[in-house]
């Protein structure tokens, strides 16, 4: 039975290369002019950018991690993270709560002390429990930590009121400290947190896509690019899926594209269908790529939650991961900013971009204008899931009706999950090994 799959990002071109192992025919249909999707990267005056916002390797899950690693052989290079949050001028240690004692002092006794008191009021079940993610921060970190950074943060990143997201997605993705681990570093006394990613892997050349193409390269002919899938059609027991100019005709089917692409092209979706997949959330992202003559800060890359620093609610700088990825004597920084469609930002040109993010940079003291020899912009729509209030009921609607209909959803806006590289390779990893126990 033939298998075709919708999308050539890294969920796409993993499914292929592990169902080709097992020796199914495969075909992989994507509509850009490479692979990649959202690891694609951009090589241009000697810099390479990630082009879907600054990417790096790392997992708790080692069977992942060690698949990615092998994959890219000796194109590699490992990392101590140094990542920083930039609060009121300062460069407080990542995890926020991992660098109480980088604070000015009177943030950081209402940090401590709003920690303490929620610490108490919880364990005498005093709070009810939280009903969004707002009420969650406040839950788990208390009002100081929440007020500080927690807050600012999320919603500039997620581009939406944190009263209205739900609160199920956080456990493992957002870091939750020992209570030990938040009195020392509150005293001063080291210590790190999301220790899962305080080393990370870089690829050595070709920024992160490298891995994406060493992941592709045994099924690099399943592979079909320029192909934008515009109908999907149930044929008899199969699927046929065409681009207004070619046919491919499939036994299974699998979609590794965003359900909002998925649905345009189906024939009779019913109505409560398309229109929870019209509710469901997401953002897109800027990603703005600045060339300098001359060294960045030694950092990893730094989360800005305060508005008034800049509309970017992260800079990374991958000179800091790969020395391949900067001419000699030059230095790279990637400022990310999300939005939506419609908001001011979806307005700006590629140069007020540039202009806002190295005017913000000069402000922080991170460069001066006259070093900057390179810059550039990519926008991504489909970046974030956003999970509010109403995704759990939307996203069941969907999955019943792909299930009911067979088409099987693997990938990170397929699933319409926040997956990172390594929740997508798990995806396609426990999908193949279901497939293989039939
Ligand atoms: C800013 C940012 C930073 C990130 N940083 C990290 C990180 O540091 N580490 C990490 O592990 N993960 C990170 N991620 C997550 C990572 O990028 C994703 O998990 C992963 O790339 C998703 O891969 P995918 O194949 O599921 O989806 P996608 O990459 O979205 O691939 C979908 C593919 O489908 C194609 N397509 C769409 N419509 C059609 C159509 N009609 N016909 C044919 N093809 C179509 C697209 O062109 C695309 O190639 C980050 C994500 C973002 C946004």
């Amino acid at each position: 039975m033939k298998t075709v799959i919708l999308g050539g990002g890294l969920t796409g071109v993993t499914l292929s290369r592990l169902l080709a192992e097992l020796g199914d025919e495969v075909a992989v249909l994507e509509a850009a002019p490479r692979i990649g999707g959202l690891c694609r990267s951009r090589t241009e005056q000697g810099f390479t950018f990630d082009t879907g916002g600054s990417h790096i390797i790392f997992s708790r899950d080692c069977e992942v991690l060690s698949f990615m690693i092998s994959t890219l052989e000796g194109n590699r290079n490992e990392r101590a993270r140094n990542t920083k949050i930039f609060y009121k001028g300062r460069y407080v240690k990542y995890p926020f709560e991992n660098g109480l004692a980088d604070l000015p002092k009177d943030d950081l006794f209402f940090c401590i002390n709003e920690f303490i008191r929620t610490l108490i009021a919880v364990e005498k079940g005093e709070l009810p429990p939280p009903e969004n993610f707002r009420d969650w921060i406040y839950f788990t970190f208390g009002r100081g930590i929440a007020e500080c950074y927690m807050v600012p943060y999320n919603e500039k990143i997620w581009n939406y009121p944190t009263g209205k997201m739900s609160h199920h997605w956080v456990e493992g993705r957002i870091p939750r400290p020992p209570v030990e681990d938040v009195i020392k570093s509150a005293v001063g006394i080291e210590t790190e947190g999301y220790t899962h990613q305080a080393v990370f892997t870089y690829p050595l050349h070709g920024g992160i896509e490298a891995l994406v193409r060493a992941i592709a390269e045994p099924v690099k002919e399943t592979i079909l690019v320029n192909f934008t899938v515009n109908s999907v059609k149930k044929e008899n027991d199969g699927w046929v899926i065409g681009d207004g100019q070619r046919e491919v005709r499939a036994g299974r089917l699998i979609s590794t594209i965003p359900l909002q692409a998925l649905i345009e092209v189906l024939n009779d979706v019913p109505f409560t269908v398309a229109e929870a997949v019209k509710n469901l959330r997401y953002n897109s992202v800027a990603s703005i790529f600045i060339g300098i003559r001359g060294q960045v800060p030694p950092y990893s890359w730094v989360y800005i939650p305060d508005p008034e620093t800049g509309l970017m609610n992260r800079i990374s700088f991958p000179s800091n991961y790969s020395p391949e990825v900067a001419p000699e004597g030059h230095g790279a920084i990637l400022a990310e900013i999300t939005y939506n469609e419609g908001d001011a930002v979806s307005g700006m040109s590629d140069q007020e971009l540039i202009s806002h993010v190295t005017m913000s940079l000069e402000e922080m003291g991170l460069l001066d204008h006259t070093q900057v020899v390179y810059s550039g912009v990519e926008r991504q729509e489909f970046a974030y899931v956003v999970y509010d209030l109403d995704y759990q009921k939307n996203i069941r609607i969907v999955h019943d009706y792909f299930n009911r209909i067979g088409i099987d959803l693997v990938g990170r806006f397929s699933q319409f999950e926040y997956l990172n590289m390594d929740g997508c390779i798990r995806s396609a990893m426990n999908y193949v090994g279901n497939l293989a126990c039939r």
